[in-house]
């Protein structure tokens, strides 16, 4: 499994053996903290990064990089709580998608930056739709409503279309922007004290002026509570060969959740969504393929991945004070998959409140803001328990001897509860049954081949190694 975006070799060499003391430091090398530490840098300041692994290889590794405003219902949902929010939102995405332009341009940035329209639309019941276009339209926007369009070859019943939205080559971008920072990769942050700002990684500690935790899922559980505040959903994407030019970018109504574009002569298409470690149907890669084909003369599939992204239960953000205790402690996350518009903003915001520059998104994307959907994070909090408490006391219903070649599951194993892979030639691999973070037993997930925790997403392949955060432990025996 791997994406159809180049992967980036190691930029730094640096090691992290002895203590180091820093003016700002960046904790993720994903879109959200490079695009910090390279904003906070250009206005001067001293950033050093530290990445787990290597630059862009967490969920931005694995996006489908559409730069749109157009994001499933969201005006609608945001609307019914406040018109003052949909329209800062939506301008917040377009801004974004205008500092791509700029920033292509500035540095001459080869990474097929594309100015298309895009579109959402229903096949079978399109009242969720004009909702959309209503919302779309009283916060001022220039999107049109058409009806029974031709859509990706078959005509639909409605679509919005938002003109001028962007598609690119995400990792070419970045990788193309000045490194105008000390980088430091394949350095795992192991810990940090909040209140002195010390990073604590396996061999040194680093203290920070400011510190701004860019991991995707935030690790530091106390303060924040970001665990209590967000879930993590995982998607799939494929992309095949000899596509047609379908000439823009389509969403399809949130039954099916399916996304497509081009990329050169392929067609990626995505979706499928699902709550992390909570759904074991096999097949999504073939039902994405089976969806694309007919767009392309009989294509092969050429990559085919999946990861996951931070949900939150009123569909912003969190960007700013990663808590009301601390001025010098920042967060970025949250991006309800929408995360390369999002994470372009945030980064200017972020910069901009350490340079103390008054930015009109500071309320609205706020962690500290006043919440709405406790109803959901009320909920979210139920099933995490159930998972927490109820489910790791359960005796499992396998033992490892009983598993198919190519199939996963938590087992008696010796004795003991574990998470058990039998890969396709036999043999066992064996790792700890409950997730490094918090504790939640894990699910196999037999289309990526990994295990996902169904309470916060942390995510681990077949070795028990880490893929995603919230976790900084991985579940080796
Ligand atoms: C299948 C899929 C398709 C998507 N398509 C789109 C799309 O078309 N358009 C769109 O706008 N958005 C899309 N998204 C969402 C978007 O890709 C994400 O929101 C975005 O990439 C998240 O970036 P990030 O920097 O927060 O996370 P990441 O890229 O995961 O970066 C976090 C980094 O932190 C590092 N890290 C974690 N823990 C530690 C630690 N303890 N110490 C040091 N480093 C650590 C990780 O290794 C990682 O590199 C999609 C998401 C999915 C799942």
């Amino acid at each position: 499994m791997n994406s159809i975006w180049i992967d980036v070799k190691e930029s730094s060499e640096k090691q992290l053996d002895s203590n180091i003391k820093r003016e700002i430091v960046v904790v993720g090398g994903g879109i959200a903290g490079f695009l910090t530490a390279f904003r906070l840098a250009e206005s001067g300041k001293k950033v050093t990064l530290i990445e787990a692994e290597t630059l862009f290889s967490g969920v931005t590794h694995n996006t489908t990089a559409h730069i749109e405003a157009l994001q499933d219902l969201i005006y609608s949902e945001l609307i019914a709580t406040s018109f003052e929010n949909a329209k800062l939102f939506f301008d917040s995405q377009q801004d974004a998608i205008s500092e791509y332009e700029k920033l292509v341009a500035k540095y001459n940035i080869d990474c097929n930056f594309k100015k298309v329209d895009s579109c959402l639309y229903a096949e079978s019941e399109d009242s969720f739709l004009e909702n959309e276009f209503q919302a779309l339209k009283d916060i001022g926007s220039n999107a049109e409503y058409l009806h029974s369009p031709t859509i990706l070859g078959r005509t639909v019943l409605g679509a919005i279309r938002l003109p001028n939205q962007a598609m690119f080559e995400p990792i070419k971008f970045l990788s193309s922007l000045p490194q105008n920072f000390e980088i430091i990769e394949n350095n795992r942050v192991l810990d940090i004290n909040f209140n002195k700002r010390i990073v604590y990684t396996s061999n040194a500690e680093i203290q920070a002026g400011k510190l701004v935790i860019a991991t995707n899922f935030p690790i530091i559980n106390f303060p924040g509570w970001y665990f209590l505040k967000m879930y993590k959903s995982t998607s799939y994407a494929i992309s095949i060969d000899k596509s047609s030019d379908i000439n823009g970018m389509y969403q399809s109504d949130p039954e099916n959740g399916l996304t497509f574009r081009n990329y050169k002569d392929k067609l990626i298409v995505g979706g499928l969504d699902h709550r992390t470690g909570r759904d074991d149907k096999i097949g999504k890669f073939d039902r994405l393929y089976e969806n694309g084909k007919k767009l392309t003369e009989n294509g092969d599939s050429t990559h085919s991945w999946s990861t996951n992204d931070c949900i939150t239960f009123d569909n912003l953000p969190y960007i700013g004070y990663y808590s009301k205790k601390s001025k010098d402690v920042f967060v970025i996350s949250g991006f309800n998959k929408w995360g390369m518009a999002n994470a372009m903003i945030g980064s200017m915001l972020i910069s901009d409140m350490i340079n103390g520059i008054e930015n009109k998104y500071e309320k609205l994307f706020s962690p500290q803001r006043k919440k709405h959907g406790y109803l959901s994070m009320f909920k979210n909090m139920l099933c995490t328990m159930k998972n927490l408490l109820i489910v790791p006391i359960l005796p499992p219903f396998k033992s490892s001897k009983s598993l198919k070649n190519d199939e996963g599951a938590i087992v008696f194993h010796k004795g003991l509860k574990k998470a058990v892979y039998r890969d396709a030639e036999g043999n066992l691999h064996i790792c700890r049954a409950f997730c490094a973070h918090l504790g939640c037993q894990l699910n196999f997930n037999c289309n990526s081949k990994t295990w996902d925790c169904p309470c916060h997403g942390s995510r681990f392949d077949i070795d028990g190694n880490i893929i995603c955060a919230p976790t900084v432990k991985d579940i080796k025996p």
